[in-house]
């Protein structure tokens, strides 16, 4: 399985970027219950045959749709050793939790952040930002939260128009509803409007509402925006108001020299969502969150049960535990993947293939801009690309962007710019290159 893997990896290129699930395919799969095992020889002969040429196709340096990342060799490595330890990281005195514990110190410290800071690694940035809702809901409200909910208080939360849709989802979740974001318009560049977001502060406040958290965006979906988090740090400083960065992939930024400097108050963050799996290139699921001040994270979520008592020695000691920072008690030893890819390559390498991305990108907006077929709609500040054909409808738009993942040249996505679709190529992948930018040109121009 690992020399073939391997093999799969190292060919990458010679394959379609994705092809459609064949029928046939979804059929095979749909077997009976298997009341008596088919033996593991068996089983992995299907996986070859079913799985392994119908995947996403993030693998591949053409795959530039939504924001992918492309794993590494390394993080799969610790995949098998996690999976063989089969360490549950809910609590309880063991080193897989003191290697969880050193990837949530070296990544406060990457940020900037001080190093008494907590935080989790969990599925994705989706249940980081859930998290610090859930934080800044607790730190606003006080204890009584927990017990009695959040009550008839009209809590609001800000961040820019450009904002991931998971927030308004983590503050439907949290109890306040979707309509608790009050969405802040942007400039040209897609960066939030400071004097409208404190505006609108102000003017809720005066009006009995009640503010209690904003989310800054270092990289947004769409275009790869960061706002001005060091205006937006100062304005939660001003307001009592509790600092949230959703950095899910611009966050790895900060590694890239040139680019780092988008991220100045990113350090002054009272919690920060991000993604491991996206630009830190380990392999899915990767999220964390971080929190400045680890009494706030503690207090949200941790309970009394007798079934988890703790002791100053023995295996139910080393308190706190994970399961005391979130929501889930069994948890996987994802950190084992995070931790060797690090110490594998090097945060100065993750930084360099986030400057290549950007590099890659660059490129394919100076050929786009100089293609009179093809219309540049945003620019670009990151790794995130959005054009268009033009003379296009919206329809055909996304039937050419169909049309270019079938044909297994590239594997773009779509969004929408000022209200018209966009083609959209998010370059996150290690393994891109300019030929693949030529590529992906090639197959929208074809
Ligand atoms: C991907 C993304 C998210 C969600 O992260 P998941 O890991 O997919 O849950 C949130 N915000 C931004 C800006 C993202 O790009």
């Amino acid at each position: 399985m690992l020399d073939d893997m391997i093999d799969h990896v190292g060919s990458i290129r010679q394959q379609p970027v994705w092809q459609p699930v064949p029928e046939s395919v979804r059929g095979a799969i749909r077997e009976n219950l298997p009341r008596r095992g088919a033996g593991v020889m068996e089983a992995y002969k299907t996986f070859r045959r079913l799985v392994l040429p119908y995947a996403t196709g993030n693998l591949h340096p053409g795959f530039m749709g939504w924001v992918h990342g492309g794993g590494n060799v390394v993080g799969a490595l610790a995949e098998i050793l996690a999976g063989m330890l089969n360490a549950n990281l809910g609590g309880r005195d063991h080193a897989p939790i003191e290697i969880e514990r050193q990837v949530i110190r070296w990544s406060a410290e990457m940020f900037g952040l001080p190093r008494e800071a907590s935080g989790l690694l969990v599925t994705g940035t989706s249940m980081a930002n859930m998290i610090a809702v859930l934080i800044a809901r607790r730190h606003a409200l006080g204890p009584s939260v927990r017990q009695r909910g959040v009550g008839s208080a009209q809590m609001l939360a800000y961040g820019s128009a450009a904002i991931h849709g998971c927030i308004p989802r983590a503050l439907d979740m949290a109890g306040f509803g979707t309509d608790a974001l009050r969405r802040i318009p942007v400039d040209s560049a897609h960066r939030i409007d400071l004097n409208a977001l404190e505006a609108s502060i102000r003017h809720d406040t005066a009006t009995g509402a009640r503010p209690f958290m904003v989310v800054g965006n270092a990289g947004t979906v769409d275009i790869g925006a960061t706002d001005d988090l060091k205006g937006m740090a100062e304005i939660c400083a001003r307001w009592k108001l509790w600092f949230h960065v959703d950095a899910a992939f611009g966050g790895f930024a900060i590694l890239a020299p040139e680019f780092a400097p988008l991220l100045c108050g990113i350090e002054r963050a009272d919690s920060i969502g991000f993604d491991f799996h996206k630009w830190g290139q380990v392999p899915y699921d990767a999220g964390c969150i971080l929190v400045r001040d680890r009494s706030h994270q503690f207090e949200t979520f941790a309970q009394n049960a007798d079934y988890l008592h703790r002791t100053t020695r023995g295996l139910a000691g080393g308190s706190p535990w994970p399961c005391d920072l979130g929501p889930d008690l069994s948890r996987s030893f994802r950190a084992l993947k995070v931790w060797m890819t690090l110490k594998a390559y090097g945060l100065d390498a993750i930084g360099g293939a986030v400057a290549q991305c950007c590099r890659v990108a660059r490129y394919l907006a100076k050929r786009i801009d100089s293609e009179p077929k093809l219309e540049r709609v945003a620019p670009v500040p990151l790794n995130i690309v959005c054009f268009r054909p033009r003379g296009m409808t919206d329809q055909e738009c996304v039937g050419l962007v169909a049309d270019v993942q079938e044909s297994g040249m590239a594997a773009p996505s779509t969004t929408k710019i000022d209200g018209r679709v966009a083609i959209r190529a998010a370059i996150v992948n290690h393994r891109t290159t300019e030929a693949d930018a030529d590529r992906l040109l090639e197959a929208v121009l074809r």
